[in-house]
Parts: C-alpha cells; sequence; structure tokens
C-alpha cells in the first residue's frame, strides 16, 4: 500500500463528493509529530457510509509503534511540564487558529468517512474547537487557593499534570471527541495518546497534523490506530496514567473496570436513551421542528439524539405531525446541496436498525413512518447504508426497540397522561445521559428539571449538550463510575491534573521552645 495518509496537504485540498477516490492512502500512525506508515500486518478496510467506496485502509498498529508512541509521550511530558503555561497557551491560540482555517477540510473528512452532513460535520469541528477556544483561558483556570493558616504559616494548593494520558474515541464525533482530551490534556501540562475510531480516523489525523503546525513539541500529541487490540494496550500500560473513553455501554464498562483495576483514572461516556416529554401546553411548532430535527439529524447516530418521546396526554395525537416534518427532510449524500442527513456508519448498523424496527412491528407498535428500504435516488448512492426517518408510536417500556440504544434514525413514542407518569417512566430507564421537556409553564419545567434523574436537562431545548465552560454531566447508565469524572469543564481540568497542597512556616522570630512537641499538629 502507498505510504502516505488520507488527509490532504493544504487546506484547499479535501473531497467535495463522493466520488470514487482512484487511489485510496493508508492511514498512518503519528509519532513524535511525524507521520509514519504502520509496518503492521492487519488492516480495517475503511468504506465511504455512502457509496461502499473504499476510502483508507486504517492499521492495527504494532506493539513496537505504540510502545514508541508511550515512549514518546513519555519523554515529552518531562520538558512539556516545565514549558511555562504562557508559552502553552500560545500555542493553543495557535492551534486554535489552525482548526478554524482547516474548518472545512475536517468536516469533509468526517463527512467523507463518518457519512453525516457537510453542514453537520462543520458542527462537529466547532463543538471542538470551542473546547479548545476555552482552553486559551487556562491562566486564570488553573490557579490553586492559598490560605494565611496562622502567622507566618500558610497552605497553598497547586493542580500538576498528571503524565501521559490516553483518549479512545468512539466514530460518531471525529473531531469533537478528540478534541474533549487534547486541547484540556496539554494545556494542564500532559502529554497524550489518542485512539481514533478505527471507523473514521481522518479528522483525527488532521488535528494531530495542525498540533504539530501549532508548535506542540514532538510526543505531545501522538496517535496510533486499532481495535480492542489497540484498546487492551492502552489499558495495561503501565506509564499511562489517565484514559478517556466516550462510546458503548458494551466497550465502555469493560475499559472501566480494566483501566481501574490497573491503577488508572477513567472518565467514561456511554450509551443513552434520551426521552423528551410533550406536554400540551407548549409551543407546538417550535416543539415539532425541534423534535423532528434532534431525533433524525446526524441520521440519529448522536449520543445526544432524541430518540424517546412521551408524549403526555393529548399530544399523542401530534405523531402523524412530526411525520410530516420528518418527510420534508433529504436524506442524501452528505456533501449534496440540502442533504438534511446522511447514511448510518456501516451495513451491520443498518441491519440492527431495521431489525430493531421490524421487532417493534412484531410487538404490536404502531410504524406511523417506516424508514426501511429508502435511499438517495443517485445510483452512485446505491450502496450505501441508508435508513430513512422511521416513527414508532404506542411503544411500551417491555419492547427491544424502547430498551435498547438504537442509534439511528428512528424515533419511538410513548404516551402518559400526566406530567408525573411521564417523570416516572424516565426515571425508571437505566440510562441518564440527557432529557427534555416541551411545556409554556415554568412550574411545569422546574417541577421536571428538579424530579428528573438524567443529567442534562432542555427546557423547549432537545439537545442540550452544555458548551465548555461546563461540563458533560451525563448520568445513571450513560457514565461510568457513578459521574465522578465528567469531561470537559471544571471537571475535565480536575481529571487531568492532580492536586497538591504545601504547607509552609516561615517562622520570623527564633524558636525559643527547647522540647519537641509530639501530639498531632492541628494547625490551631
Ligand atoms: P464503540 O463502543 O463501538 O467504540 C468506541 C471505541 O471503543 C472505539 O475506539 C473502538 O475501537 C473501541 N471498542 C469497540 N469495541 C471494543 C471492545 N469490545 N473492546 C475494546 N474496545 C472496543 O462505540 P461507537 O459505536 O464508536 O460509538 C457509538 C456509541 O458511543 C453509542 O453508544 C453512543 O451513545 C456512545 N457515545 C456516547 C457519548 C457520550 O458522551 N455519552 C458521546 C458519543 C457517543
Amino acid at each position: 500500500p502507498a505510504a502516505t495518509t488520507t488527509a490532504a496537504t493544504s487546506p484547499q485540498e479535501y473531497p467535495t463528493s463522493h466520488e470514487p477516490i482512484s487511489k485510496p492512502l493508508d492511514t498512518q500512525n503519528f509519532i513524535n509529530n511525524k507521520l509514519e506508515a504502520s509496518s503492521g500486518s492487519q488492516w480495517i478496510d475503511l468504506y465511504d457510509p455512502a457509496t461502499a467506496n473504499l476510502v483508507t485502509r486504517v492499521p492495527q498498529s504494532t506493539d513496537e509503534e505504540m510502545t514508541r508512541a508511550v515512549d514518546a509521550a513519555e519523554k515529552a511530558f518531562h520538558s512539556w511540564k516545565a514549558t511555562s503555561v504562557m508559552a502553552r497557551q500560545q500555542i493553543m491560540f495557535k492551534y486554535v487558529s489552525l482548526i478554524k482555517e482547516n474548518h472545512d477540510r475536517l468536516a469533509a473528512s468526517i463527512t467523507l468517512e463518518q457519512g453525516k452532513t457537510f453542514a453537520d460535520a462543520k458542527g462537529d469541528v466547532l463543538r471542538g474547537l470551542q473546547v479548545a477556544e476555552t482552553a486559551c483561558g487556562i491562566t486564570t483556570q488553573l490557579p490553586g487557593q492559598v490560605l494565611e493558616v496562622a502567622k507566618d504559616m500558610e497552605t497553598r494548593s497547586y493542580r500538576e499534570p498528571i503524565g501521559v494520558v490516553a483518549a479512545i474515541c468512539p466514530f460518531n464525533f471525529p473531531a469533537m471527541i478528540p478534541l474533549w482530551t487534547i486541547p484540556v490534556a496539554t494545556i494542564t501540562g500532559n502529554t497524550c495518546i489518542i485512539k481514533p475510531s478505527e471507523r473514521d480516523p481522518g479528522a483525527a489525523m488532521i488535528l494531530a497534523e495542525l498540533a504539530e503546525k501549532a508548535g506542540f513539541p514532538p510526543g505531545v500529541v501522538n496517535i496510533i490506530h486499532g481495535s480492542a487490540k489497540t484498546v487492551d494496550f492502552i489499558l495495561d500500560e503501565p506509564r499511562i496514567k489517565a484514559v478517556s473513553f466516550v462510546g458503548s455501554n458494551k466497550a465502555g464498562e469493560y475499559i472501566y473496570q480494566r483501566a481501574s483495576a490497573n491503577g488508572k483514572r477513567v472518565q467514561a461516556n456511554l450509551g443513552a436513551k434520551n426521552h423528551a416529554a410533550v406536554l400540551p401546553d407548549c409551543n407546538k411548532n417550535h416543539a415539532l421542528n425541534a423534535i423532528a430535527g434532534a431525533a433524525f439529524g446526524a441520521a440519529g447516530q448522536r449520543c445526544m439524539a432524541l430518540s424517546t418521546l412521551v408524549f403526555v396526554g393529548k399530544t399523542k395525537d401530534w405523531a402523524p405531525e412530526i411525520a410530516e416534518r420528518a418527510k420534508n427532510l433529504s436524506m442524501n449524500g452528505g456533501f449534496e446541496e440540502g442533504a438534511d442527513l446522511g447514511p448510518v456508519i456501516s451495513p451491520e448498523s443498518k441491519q440492527r436498525i431495521e431489525d430493531l424496527i421490524a421487532s417493534a412491528e412484531k410487538e404490536g407498535a404502531t410504524i406511523v413512518m417506516d424508514g426501511r428500504g429508502q435511499k438517495p435516488k443517485d445510483p452512485k448512492y446505491a450502496k450505501g447504508n441508508w435508513v430513512g426517518p422511521t416513527i414508532i408510536a404506542n411503544v411500551t417500556k417491555d419492547m427491544r426497540c424502547y430498551r435498547e440504544e438504537i442509534f439511528g434514525p428512528v424515533l419511538v413514542c410513548l404516551n402518559v397522561e400526566t406530567l408525573d407518569e411521564a417523570i416516572e417512566l424516565i426515571n425508571d430507564n437505566e440510562y441518564g445521559n440527557g432529557v427534555a421537556i416541551f411545556t409554556s409553564s415554568g412550574a411545569t419545567a422546574g417541577r421536571f428539571q428538579k424530579e428528573i434523574q438524567p443529567g442534562q436537562v432542555g427546557i423547549n431545548v432537545p439537545i442540550p449538550v452544555p458548551l465548555p465552560m461546563f461540563s458533560f454531566t451525563g448520568n445513571k447508565k450513560s457514565i461510568a463510575g457513578g459521574g465522578a469524572n465528567t469531561f470537559y469543564g471544571k471537571p475535565g481540568l480536575d481529571f487531568y491534573t492532580q492536586q497538591k497542597t504545601v504547607t509552609s512556616y516561615w517562622r520570623s522570630e527564633d524558636a525559643i521552645e527547647s522540647r519537641a512537641s509530639v501530639t498531632m499538629p492541628t494547625q490551631s
């Protein structure tokens, strides 16, 4: 195979269509600020989800390559942590500006490899960019505390970097999620190993290239590739001190346990089943538009996608009106003008989504709108992984389509009579990532907000993903470890730093006592 990356070399060179690539290039490792071809023998073919054309081959990085990446990160850590915070901040400013310059190129790589529309891919990049922008404010975010404890005595607290940290990323936000780690980990003085999803590593490769251009020294940002073997390497490598994971419960629960058992810090965001309660007094047009957008945007492949509707009272008659809105959405290749949703990530994912729709039908739910068998007209998309917007009504809690995360453009709708029942139903669900309520009553919204368990609540807002000055606060089964370590914001800085306190006593008078005190010092 040719030994260059899929990443284009200038900001202008990026795909703008789903045409076949005449010579797909292999994805490379990024170690010590250098792209290098993997010498591995196992490769993962990556196909454009809209066309099934081969885009690149992703290596299973070898043990030697992965170890060398950690060697590089460990070596870089000693000088990087000693670099002045002002110098790190200057590099972050430059990184932000390079991400902005390369915004379209990053988004194009996402549309090609992941399938989401170009406009949506730009949002994926922007949400990550905002984390990098916020990291630029580190000089006012990182200061510790100082207390004059007594005459001549004070205690100061510091936050120090922890060392080499790793991120294991999912397929659905190829830029945003690597950017939940790179800026926060590096600005606080750590060095990092990123393992992008083997299904769409292109954006992470561009982010690594931009890190080098921004002035990060060799070894501060490194990328290795692969699937479970690479994950196990990360979990077992003693020099990696912390692991950030975003992805499914199946992988995440295993990763949380194994990394924790190996003494590492872990932050792990997992799957979801996000509900919206729709009250009869809501602003109906706003609610229906917001719901259709949040259920079917990104083909439902967002961890905060609004996948489950709880109709309260007479709103249960509104499903056909959501279907009317869904019918106006254009499912097409992500580079096509006016495309609203693209394909799902893989043929296996498409099959799974269709099986779940079939199971709902079999279990007695009503298929109001059926996306199975739909695809764009253009024959070049004939082999893509298409599933059109689907609405399933009269769903009950015991049905498979309610119990499992679908992760496709499928909205399941349940009916209840009262707000109390809606709250009880939502709190009964084992996931707790996001939730929304649509109502015009402040009192109703206030009660809902207080009593509801999911960690990110939208009031007339369908996808309440917090900006980076807050933190991503999923709850229950949607976050491992009881939510102690959340991504970005102040908790993100805490995750990537170790606290140190220094108590000092600079006695201003000569000591006159002649006897040592042996009781526990209480400083009082
Ligand atoms: P995934 O769990 O299949 O993959 C995520 C990462 O784990 C990948 O890098 C993959 O290589 C690795 N992995 C997969 N299976 C593994 C295994 N058996 N052992 C070790 N490593 C393994 O997830 P995905 O399909 O890429 O992403 C979709 C999932 O991510 C959904 O469940 C979605 O809800 C979740 N997600 C959650 C959030 C959040 O913040 N809560 C954000 C985005 C995505």
